[in-house]
């Protein structure tokens, strides 16, 4: 029976995770997928109770209680921009369960337990101490607690190899001696290695180190569920791996720069150039807004990181539904690195009920673009950089961006002339057919609104 749930909690995480592959099926899946852990819970503790172990099955599901109630009311109050750092959080706490779960073997076994066993029980040791200790960096990193530049330990690069090395050398004597204290170094080290490697990426990177993580943490569980024989923990625990390394290698594709430039350039340390900011720009008012977006026939929404800042999803979908009234087609082109995590903007415009047909991704969109008279750009930056086209000297040269510049006219809504997270400048903002309206995307998109209104 045990096995037999197990393998319908594998079966629905399975199935949840297809889910989300398409936003319209992302709330069932993610749904399933609980279920299926919910499941797996249960016969945890069912099992227990069964086999009467009486303190145990108390343990457990206080732990639950409490675990539960900090997770709900986590996941409730976070903001969306928040997001990053809560998961995160769960990566973290996930690395370090599968830590202590290698720790409690580690003590109870003794020593003389069978090599593979010992193997398994060092990586679940060592995988999920780096996450622990990573992972609360990156959440640091993110909150603000830990300054968000690169800084790197004494030595570099080269010093979190030599730690690298050393963990590996402790795990080798681990399995070799079956002596605990060889665990207890490699655990130790690990721990050290999740700060040194993690502090000298640039805060922006953050998303891509979570997600990279996060595929840490399921490899780690998986190693935990082969140290205890949970079947739940190695199939959940697999799945999280292979589907956090994916999401790491297509955050880093959209970016056109390798994993390795990210996880060891520290991107985002460079002072920003002086001259940003200085040249001539067309500027546009609320009025300058309404006029061309409401005599154009087709509109363009570009949302960016600033629109999630401003929390402007409702604004725009007002926006869009008084110029739909107008009968204009409006469609928003989405780029998938735009905002800070992946699918950052879906999630916000589903939050204001944005019909998932009008969401065009960077391949849709572009042929699109060429025929489109008005594109509002919102708190977007680098992904309209068509430096990213045009200048090989530039950092962010080879990554697609959004063709907006192929549309009649594009108008700008930023606070300033200030760059987005690549510390640039942006020539589109000087180019003739770009008119810069410096506010608040969310006030701009009510003062045009409003202006629309009047026309
Ligand atoms: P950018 O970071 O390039 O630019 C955001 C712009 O928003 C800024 O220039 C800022 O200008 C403006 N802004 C900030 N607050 C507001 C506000 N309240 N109202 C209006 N505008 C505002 O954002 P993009 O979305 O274009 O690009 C995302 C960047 O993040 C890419 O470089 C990507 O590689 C990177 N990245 C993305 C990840 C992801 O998973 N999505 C993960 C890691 C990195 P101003 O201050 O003048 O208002």
């Amino acid at each position: 029976m045990t096995e037999l749930a197990y393998l319908a909690a594998g079966v629905l995480f399975i199935v949840g995770l297809k889910g989300l592959t398409s936003p319209t099926t992302a709330r069932r899946g993610n749904r399933l997928a609980a279920l299926g852990m919910l499941l797996a819970v249960i016969v945890v503790v069912v099992d227990l109770i069964v086999d009467d172990v009486a303190a145990a099955w108390a343990v457990v599901i206080a732990g639950l209680i409490v675990g539960g109630a900090i997770g709900f009311i986590l996941a409730t109050r976070v903001q969306m921009t928040d997001m990053p750092q809560l998961v995160a959080a769960f990566n973290g706490f996930g690395g370090g369960a599968s830590a202590l779960v290698a720790s409690a073997a580690i003590v109870a076994a003794g020593s003389g337990v069978a090599t593979e066993t010992a193997v398994v029980t060092v990586l679940s040791l060592v995988i999920g101490a780096v996450t622990l200790s990573g992972s609360f960096v990156a959440f640091g990193k993110l909150q603000g607690i830990i300054a968000g530049r690169p800084i790197s330990p004494p030595g570099g690069t080269a010093t979190n190899g030599v730690i690298a090395a050393l963990t590996v050398i402790a795990g080798i004597a681990a399995v070799a001696t079956g002596e605990d204290v060889w665990y207890w170094v490699a655990g130790g080290l690990a721990l050290v290695l999740g700060v040194s490697a993690v502090m000298p990426i640039g805060g922006a990177d953050m998303p891509v180190v979570i997600s990279l993580l996060n595929s840490l943490s399921g490899v780690a569980a998986a190693m935990a569920g082969f140290v205890i024989g949970n079947q739940a923990l190695i199939v959940g625990g697999a799945l999280v791996g292979a589907a956090g390394f994916i999401l790491t290698v297509e955050m880093s594709v959209a970016m056109n720069r390798s994993l390795a430039n990210i996880l060891f350039s520290g991107f985002g340390g460079a002072p920003v150039s002086d001259d940003i900011g200085t040249k001539p720009v067309k500027r546009a008012t609320a009025d300058d807004a309404a006029i061309a977006l409401a005599y154009a026939d087709k509109v363009a929404v570009v949302p960016g990181y600033g629109l999630a800042v401003a929390q402007a999803q409702h604004a725009v979908k007002d926006l869009a539904s008084a110029l739909e009234e107008r009968g204009i087609d409006v469609y928003y082109a989405i780029h998938p690195v735009a905002g800070r995590m992946p699918g950052h903007m879906n999630v916000l415009l589903a939050e204001a009920d944005v019909p998932y047909d009008q969401l065009y991704d960077l391949d849709q969109a572009n042929p699109q673009l060429t025929q489109t008279d008005v594109v509002l750009v919102l708190g977007a930056n680098d992904v309209i950089n068509p430096s990213a086209k045009d200048d090989p000297d530039s950092p962010i040269y080879g990554m697609p961006i959004l063709d907006v510049d192929e549309a009649t006219t594009t108008i700008v809504v930023k606070r300033s002339l200030s760059p987005g997270f690549a510390g640039i400048d942006n020539p589109l903002f000087y180019e003739d057919g770009t008119l810069m309206y410096f506010a608040d995307a969310k006030q701009a998109l009510e003062e045009t609104l409003s202006a629309v209104e009047r026309l």
